[in-house]
C-alpha cells in the first residue's frame, strides 16, 4: 500500500480549506492541497454534490478527486439543521437561497432564514459536519455538530455562512464574532476532523514526516 501524508481537500470553498488548514497544524506530519491544485473544471464537484445525505455528498467529493489526482482525498459536506424549520436548510445549506445579483450567497441565505425564522420561539439549530477519507480504496468517515442558537439579526464579520447568525451553546458571541482560534476549539469541522484523524492513526493509514 502506497502511503502518503498528503491529503487533497474536496472543497473550493477558501473559507473551509483555511479553517481546517488551521485544524490540521496539531497534525504537523499532515499537509493539506487546494483542489484547484488538481482540477481544471471546478463545476465536477458541485454537480456530485446532489445527494440527500451529508455522508453520501461527502463520499461523492472525496471519491471524485482521489480518482481524478491519486492523492488521499478529504471530501467534507457541512450544513446548518433548525429544529423549527424540520431541519432545514439541512443538507441544502449551500444553495439555500435562489442566487440574488446584488448579493452573496451567504447574504441572500442568512436573510432567507432569518425571516422564516421572524416571530419564531424556538432558536434551537445545530451545525453538522461529516467527513470522508478515501485512501486508497479505504473509505473512513467522521461526523462532528455544535449545537446553538439562531439570533434575530445578524452580528459579526468572521468565518463564513451562517456564522454571524448562530450562537453555540453556553456562548454569548455568534461564531463570525469570534475569532478563528476560538471557533475551532468548538466548532463541527474540529469535531469531525479529530475524530477522523483518530481513526486514521489507528489504522495507520499516514506517517511521520521523516
Ligand atoms: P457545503 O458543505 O459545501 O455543501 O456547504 C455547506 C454550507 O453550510 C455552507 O456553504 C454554509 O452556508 C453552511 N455552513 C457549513 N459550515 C458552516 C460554518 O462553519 N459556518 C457557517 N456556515 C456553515
Amino acid at each position: 500500500m502506497r502511503l502518503s501524508n498528503q491529503l487533497v481537500l474536496a472543497s473550493l470553498n477558501r473559507h473551509k480549506f483555511e479553517e481546517f488548514q488551521a485544524l490540521l497544524t496539531v497534525y504537523p506530519e499532515i499537509t493539506l492541497l487546494p483542489v484547484e491544485k488538481f482540477i481544471r473544471n471546478p463545476d465536477g464537484l458541485q454537480s456530485v454534490e446532489k445527494h440527500s445525505t451529508y455522508l453520501e455528498n461527502a463520499v461523492a467529493k472525496a471519491r471524485l478527486i482521489n480518482q481524478g489526482c491519486h492523492y488521499p482525498a478529504l471530501g467534507d459536506d457541512s450544513g446548518l439543521e433548525v429544529r423549527a424549520l424540520q431541519g432545514r436548510p439541512g443538507v441544502r445549506s449551500h444553495r439555500y437561497a435562489p442566487p440574488q445579483p446584488k448579493k452573496s450567497q451567504d447574504q441572500a441565505n442568512v436573510d432567507l432564514l432569518l425571516s422564516e425564522m421572524k416571530g419564531t420561539e424556538d432558536r434551537s439549530a445545530a451545525f453538522t459536519c461529516t467527513l470522508a477519507l478515501v485512501i486508497e480504496g479505504i473509505l473512513i468517515h467522521a461526523t462532528g455538530t455544535l449545537e446553538g442558537k439562531i439570533t434575530d439579526s445578524p452580528r459579526g464579520t468572521h468565518g463564513f455562512g451562517y456564522d454571524p447568525i448562530f450562537v453555540p451553546t453556553g456562548k454569548t458571541q455568534t461564531l463570525a464574532e469570534m475569532t478563528e482560534a476560538e471557533k475551532n476549539q468548538i466548532s463541527h469541522r474540529a469535531q469531525a476532523i479529530h475524530s477522523l484523524m483518530a481513526q486514521i492513526k489507528s489504522h495507520g493509514l499516514l506517517f511521520a514526516k521523516p
